[in-house]
């Protein structure tokens, strides 16, 4: 899918409304329109990447900065991992093969109690 008719490309620019969580010049993080969990956040670079099968090494450090991105996000809903039973789950699924529905680049963050609807 192209750029142009990317559904995350438009959420990202605001032509699609969201609930974002967090926004800077590099990514945009909502929440989740069919949530598996109680907290499930997609976070998306702005720059348009099909998958993680179309990233080059050129890619390297927006995706560090991306997990990086995700470890703050999961302190800031606070899931993050502090002892005990506490942490989340990161998932990047990734064509058909994968379950990916949407072909713009995101990681899934979830947390929260089991039973989670999907991906659990
Ligand atoms: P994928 O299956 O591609 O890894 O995940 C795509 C996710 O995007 C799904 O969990 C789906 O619920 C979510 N999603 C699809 N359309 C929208 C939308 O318009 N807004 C939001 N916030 N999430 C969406
Ligand atoms: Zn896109």
């Amino acid at each position: 899918m192209s750029h142009d008719n990317c559904l995350f490309c438009k959420i990202a620019a605001g032509e699609i409304p969201s609930t974002k969580v967090h926004e800077d010049d590099e990514f945009v993080a909502f929440r989740d329109i069919r949530p598996a969990a109680e907290t499930h956040v997609l976070i998306i670079p702005r720059k348009h990447i099909e998958t993680l099968s179309n990233v080059t090494p050129e890619d390297a450090p927006m995706l560090g900065r991306m997990l990086v991105l995700v470890s703050k996000l999961a302190d800031k809903l606070g899931v993050a991992y502090t002892g005990g039973e506490t942490g989340f789950r990161t998932v990047f699924n990734t064509g058909p093969g994968g379950g990916q529905e949407v072909y713009h680049i995101h990681a899934h963050l979830l947390a929260g109690p089991r039973p989670w609807l999907r991906m659990g």
